[in-house]
């Protein structure tokens, strides 16, 4: 079994790599050039990326809501309403429909790695995939769930005035003062939650200390090259399944790379996948529950949750534990009606924050790790072939 040289493949995978950025290019160079020296086959798809998509919809979402409020307090009516409807639609028709209303600037072409093994006579698919870009958010994990998490909230107090608005020029005289008040108020709580977000969004990019993307999501493609090179070497037999080890571009702003793969395709054999999320940390093993974007989260598979949970316990003596929910590529496989598990690693000391600061560097991976992780794929590989 030839070793593989994981010191090198980290250093790679150690350094900012945000979409559409000078380091990402050189990232994809040498992790291609990391391949080809190795003589393992792949191939490069290439989409459509926006790699400006949080900057944009975080200072739309800034602007709109900012001129919405300003609006509401100057009594400007309908035009708050107007105001209200294009606030809400851009950046939500690109995130959730994936219609480029405000986050066309700066369009360029991504690349996803694809290393494809073909067995003869495939009876089954599953794709194993982990996004090689890293994050350039300005807040910290749980400070960016918590305005994720009201973002229902927002887009309810925007509909509101947009309603309120023109309603204080149309009602009896007693009635208009308290509504006119109700609507300053509520511009309040809306002012908060979209410049806390849309401060997060916009101004990560801008960090002088970003995140090295050595968790989040090196890790984790490191761990899918070992392994690309022992199934290569002929160590894990594939038997009837059909493998893709991919690495996605453009998860970090919105899945665009892994999105582009699911949905660009036909899925012909009975298929499953495993995405890996900030592995090779010192903690437990953890499957999450829920994946999804930041406005709707579904359930990942049970079965494969099981079955990624006995093959940690089989190479680990300790099963991997739920949590969630999570934003992942994962996604990108639900919508394509594949069913799909996540699988990561805590932080014994920092959880699962820490990520989108420089605090994401080489210290935290756990080298051993990584050869254990790809013992965990191959574990699940064989159970997948077997049980799925
Ligand atoms: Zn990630």
């Amino acid at each position: 079994m030839s070793s593989v040289d994981y010191t090198k493949l980290m250093q790679i995978l150690s350094r900012p790599r945000p979409s559409g950025s000078a380091g990402e290019r050189k990232t994809i160079g040498d992790l291609q050039g990391w391949l080809t020296e190795r003589r393992l086959p792949f191939r490069i798809q290439a989409f459509t990326l926006y790699p400006y998509f949080l900057i944009c919809v975080g200072l739309w979402m800034l602007c709109a809501h900012t001129l919405l409020a300003v609006s509401v307090w100057l009594r400007w009516g309908w035009v708050s309403s107007l105001i209200a409807v294009l606030g809400i639609l851009g950046g939500l028709l690109d995130t959730a429909f994936d219609i480029p209303i405000v986050t066309w600037p700066g369009k360029t072409t991504g690349q996803n790695i694809l290393i494809e093994f073909e067995a003869p006579n495939p009876r089954r698919e599953l794709v194993i995939s982990a996004h090689y870009d890293s994050k350039t958010e300005l807040f910290d994990h749980r400070i960016r769930y918590f305005f994720v998490r009201n973002l229902p909230v927002g887009i309810a107090l925007a509909i509101m005035l947009g309603i309120l608005s023109p309603l204080v020029n149309y009602l009896p005289v007693p009635w208009i003062a308290p509504t006119y008040i109700l609507s300053v108020a509520l511009t309040i709580p809306l002012l908060f939650l979209v410049w806390g977000l849309g401060l997060n969004l916009s101004l990560g990019r801008l960090r002088r200390n970003p995140s090295q993307g050595a968790v989040d999501n090196g890790a984790a493609c490191a761990i899918l090259l070992g392994l690309a090179q022992h199934i290569a070497d002929g160590n894990i037999p594939l038997e009837g399944t059909r493998l893709t080890l991919a690495l996605f571009g453009g998860e970090e702003v919105n899945m665009q790379g892994s999105r582009a793969y699911t949905l660009g395709r036909k899925w012909t054999l009975p298929s499953a996948a495993l995405n890996l999320e900030i592995m090779a940390q010192d903690g437990e093993y953890v499957f999450w529950e829920q994946d999804g974007m930041s406005l709707k989260l579904f359930r990942t598979d049970l079965r494969l949750n099981l079955a990624i949970s006995e093959a940690v316990e089989k190479v680990t003596g300790n099963p991997a534990r739920p949590a969630g929910p999570i934003n992942s590529d994962g996604y990108s496989f639900m919508r394509a009606r594949v069913p799909v598990a996540t699988l990561g690693t805590y932080d014994c000391e920092l959880r699962e924050s820490g990520l989108h600061l420089p605090s994401d560097n080489l210290s935290r991976v756990k080298m051993t790790k990584l050869v254990e992780g790809v013992e965990i794929l191959a574990q699940f590989i064989r159970s997948y072939r077997s049980d799925l």
